[in-house]
């Protein structure tokens, strides 16, 4: 339902990217929502940390408080609608991959996850969710683990590319990889996204309310686009992993 994402400097992010998705998701708490989640992770961490609980944002801005987790690079953020499995704190977003070095946040339905499950399953995936968004997340860990056996090294921001050609019905898409420690890659079909401007800092957003409290200025993701964002770069591909060379940017009139 609402998503926010941060990437930060290494050496000076610090607690900010978690604070960042908090008050993103804060601030989307109008649109209504019945559980909350985070991830993060930093450079040297290897590995993706999550945190998420059902019922109000407060449940997990207390867990947090109650055991606080490591500084970190980029975080994501997630409120979710339950729309595939009840409320409860294991179909709360993130979702994570197989191994545990991909988490995945979405809004809206995917409509062929059913089937996709049944293959994973098949392929010996394991779930713990009901949702459609963890399909999504443990084809997207398949897709990485191809990417590095072609490439030699992790690459998410073409996994995800990959991921967008697979998955039928309405999705915006958050995901992070322990191994890309300063990168946050986003797509969408038939549900917004926002990329917030910063300096030596970037936000995304299901709706510019994620971050308008830091940044006035925005960028524009189209359908069937995705977005590789840093803390010093924005780059936007579509689903086949053609750049768009000139996105388009707009300041926010809000106050
Ligand atoms: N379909 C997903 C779920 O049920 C995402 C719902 C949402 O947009 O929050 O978990």
């Amino acid at each position: 339902c609402g998503i926010v994402g941060y990437a930060g400097n290494p050496n000076t992010a610090c607690g900010k990217p978690l604070e960042v998705c908090l008050q993103g998701l804060e601030r989307l708490e109008y649109r209504g929502y019945d559980s909350a989640g985070v991830a993060e992770t930093a450079p040297g961490m290897g590995h993706i940390v999550v945190r998420k609980k059902a019922g109000r944002l407060s449940n997990l801005v207390s867990s947090l408080e109650q055991q606080p987790l490591p500084p970190a690079t980029v975080a994501i953020g997630h409120t979710r609608w339950a729309t595939n499995g009840v409320p409860s704190d294991v179909n709360a977003h993130p979702h994570t991959s197989q191994d545990g070095n991909v988490a995945l946040i979405h809004n809206g339905i995917i409509e062929n996850a059913s089937q996709l499950r049944l293959d994973l399953q098949a392929q010996g995936y394991r779930f713990s969710s009901a949702t459609d968004t963890e399909v999504a997340a443990k084809l997207l860990g398949k897709i990485v683990d191809a990417v590095i056996e072609e490439k030699g090294h992790s690459d998410l921001f073409e996994a995800v590319q990959r991921l967008g050609r697979m998955l039928e019905g309405a999705f915006t898409i958050l995901a992070i990889d322990s191994r890309e420690p300063d990168v946050v890659v986003g797509a969408r079909h038939d549900s917004p996204l926002v990329v917030g401007l910063g300096e030596g800092e970037n936000f995304l957003g299901s709706d510019v309310a994620a971050f308008v409290a830091y940044t006035k200025q925005a960028m524009e993701i189209d359908q069937d686009q995705t977005v590789k964002v840093t803390a010093d770069e924005v780059i936007v591909a579509d689903f086949n992993g053609t750049i768009v060379e000139h996105p388009k940017t707009y300041t926010v009139d809000w106050d």
